[in-house]
Parts: C-alpha cells; structure tokens; sequence
C-alpha cells in the first residue's frame, strides 16, 4: 500500500522507501549514515508498522511534527491511522539527545553544566524507555554504576524537573512528555531517598516495589508510589492530570485498573496487559519464561525470576498441590507413571513442589528443605534454592 505525498520522490529516497517497504532496518541504518532524510520515509515507516524504523529515524533527525504531507497528515496520524500501535509508542514517545545534551554544557553564567556530559548516554536511555515500570526504571539506573550515586542522582532529577517545565510552557505544550518526564523525576528522586536510607545499590528500594500484600500479593507499595507520582505533578490545571486522577481516585488499591496501566495507556497509547505476555518483576513485554511451580507468574529472564522470588513464593503454588490437596502425592506420582513423555519435567517439578511444601512445614528452614527430606532438589547453587525452574511458555 503506497501513501500519496506532495512533490516528486528522489532516487535515492524511492530507494530508502523501497528499503522500508522491505522492513531492512540494517540496510536503512546504513542509507541514512550517508544521506539526510525528512519525515516521507518516517511517515512510510510509521504506516508500515515498522517500530525499528520509526525510531532509527527519529534519531537520524526526522521530524515527527513534520506535516507536509498533501492531507497535512503527520507520521503519529498515519501510525495511528494504520493501527500501528508500536510506531504510535515509539514516536510519542520521542525524545532527541540532542535537547538533553543542551544541558550537557554550561548556559549563561553557570561555571559547570547542569548535567555531567557522562550522565546524558544513562539518563537518555532511561527517558526513551516506553515501560514505565518503576522497577525496570531503578533497574536502567543499576545497569550504570555512575548512576547509582547521590550527586549524580540529584543532577538527573533537576534536569528532568527542568524538561518537564519546558513541556508545559513551551507553545505547542507537551503534556503527555511533561508527565513522563515528572514520573521519571520522581523515581529518580526516590532512588536517591533509598540511597541515603541505606548503601546498598538500590536493592532494598527494589524488594520494596515487588513485594505483594500477604492477602492476594498486589504489590501495594508500587501501586501507591505511583499514584503519589501522578498527583504531585506540579502543573495542577494540565488536562492530563485531571484525567489520570479522575481514572484512578475511585479505584480501590488492588483493583484494576492499576495507577501503572492507567499511567502506561496515557504516556505510551498502549493498553497494558491486553495482547503481551508481561514480566512479572520487571513489566517488560515478550516475557516467554515461567515459574514452573504454579505456571502462572512469567519472566523475561533468571534474573527477574530470582528478584521476585521472596514475594511470589507466598503466593506460588504448585498446580497439582493446590488442585489436588495433600493426600493426592502417592496417585500423582502413578498418574506420571503412564505419561512417559512428560516424565521428567513433572517429575522435576514434583520435587520442587515437595521442597516448596517442605518450606512452609519446616519451621527453621536452614538451606534447602529437599536436604533435609532426603529428596534430590533440581535446584543447585545456594542462591536459586527453592527458586522454581524457569521453563519456556508455549
Ligand atoms: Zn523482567
Ligand atoms: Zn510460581
């Protein structure tokens, strides 16, 4: 499908839209490194659907406001016109590092810039994330150890403070960008507050994000973190503030819709928790790993697994216990029996379900529970003890 556009297409841009078309983002990077393009080929990238190129344009500079175009159409309306929700993400959600590394340098009668030029590379990277989960946040800031300190935390959140008010005042007023950019300040300022509380890289601030109720597991401090984020928004006559606080204010904490999902649908467009398989700890989508105790919690990786394991053991429970109750052990184990095929994994998963179970029996639980029952626990260096094996969700 071709869109119309104003005025003849050159050579070389039919050859880029040709590339587009084909959804090479390798052979685009390289075309754009020697030439300069507009906002045909991002307004074609957009209608294709292709996120990849979307965003590599966007850095090569393409104008996302940019509305030449015959109809005045702008690449967000063909994105949103074709239903490319993830083009929609990527250009809402734009934000040039150019514009950050303005701060990068000192302004007027300023000695130092505003911001340490080592900070903009982190600092960018967290800006252009569309996962607003607090944790995948403090988890991009622990990714870069210069980060994770008082003086560079403080300089951060200042300059988001500051982006944030250019959104709102400039002329075409940004407010969606305003939001993200005060939501990014206010992690940034409680990673900094976790630090002062103790030294130890943010670990703590994280347990406190996951760690779900005793009743159902809703991780209620998260829940409540971020509603304190959406209503401290400084700029109190924003529409956008009105009507995330409209959507969330009757929600009682644990139902949906959560103060995430509400925040996520309003910054990125997207409808969180409809189509994609989410990480459990850390909120990123494609999570293709699950607990293989209750086969209901997914992860993207070990790593999360291992993180949200202290809370979501209350709440893990092994299929077959939960359906089958206690009594059932002896039957289960012949159902296994006639089921070769399966063998193996169940019976691997049998045994972490006895060791789960044997955890909860044992009152001093020193090491692994399966040990002391004698039984061969699949799990095996002292850290992942009783972590239930990741298996892949098909
Ligand atoms: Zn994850
Ligand atoms: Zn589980």
């Amino acid at each position: 499908m071709s869109v119309p556009q104003k005025g003849d297409v050159s050579a070389s841009e039919r050859k880029l839209l040709q590339i587009i078309a084909a959804g090479d983002v390798q052979e685009a990077a390289e075309l754009l490194a020697s030439e300069d393009y507009g906002m045909t080929p991002l307004m074609h990238a957009a209608y294709k659907g292709t996120a990849d190129l979307c965003c590599l344009l966007l850095q090569h500079g393409a104008d996302v406001n940019c509305n030449q175009h015959e109809f005045g159409y702008t690449a967000l309306m063909f994105a949103a016109l074709s239903g490319q929700h993830d083009c929609v993400t990527v250009i809402n959600n734009f934000f040039s590092r150019a514009r950050l590394e303005y701060y990068t340098r000192p302004q007027g009668l300023e000695t130092e810039p505003k911001l340490p030029p080592r900070l903009a590379g982190p600092l960018h990277k967290i800006i252009m994330t569309t996962n607003l989960n607090p944790v995948k946040m403090v988890l991009l800031v622990k990714e870069h150890p210069m980060m994770i300190d008082a003086v560079a935390l403080e300089k951060c959140y200042q300059v988001m403070d500051l982006l944030c008010e250019q959104c709102v005042k400039q002329q075409d007023m940004n407010e969606v960008l305003a939001m993200k950019m005060h939501y990014i300040s206010c992690v940034l300022q409680k990673c900094l507050a976790s630090l002062h509380k103790r030294d130890d890289k943010l670990d703590d601030l994280i347990k406190m994000l996951l760690k779900g109720r005793d009743s159902d597991g809703f991780p209620q401090y998260q829940e409540k973190f971020i509603r304190d984020c959406i209503r401290k928004f400084p700029y109190c006559e924003a529409t956008l503030l009105q009507q995330l606080v409209r959507s969330i204010a009757p929600v009682e904490i644990g139902n949906e819709p959560t103060a995430f999902s509400v925040l996520t649908q309003a910054l990125t467009g997207q409808m969180a928790f409809v189509d994609a398989d989410y990480c459990a700890t850390c909120g990123e989508r494609g999570a293709d790993k699950k607990c293989s105790l209750c086969k209901l919690a997914k992860y993207c990786s070990l790593t999360c697994q291992k993180l949200h394991w202290f809370t979501h053991k209350k709440m893990c429970r092994p299929v077959h216990v939960h359906s089958a109750e206690l009594q059932a052990d002896a039957p289960q184990l012949k159902e296994l029996k006639e089921d070769e095929s399966d063998l193996e994994m169940e019976t691997a998963n049998f045994l972490q379900a006895l060791c789960l179970r044997a955890e909860e029996k044992i009152a001093a639980a020193g090491g692994c529970p399966a040990e002391q029952l004698d039984l061969d626990c699949p799990s095996t260096s002292a850290e992942t003890n009783m972590l239930p094996r990741l298996r892949h969700d098909n």
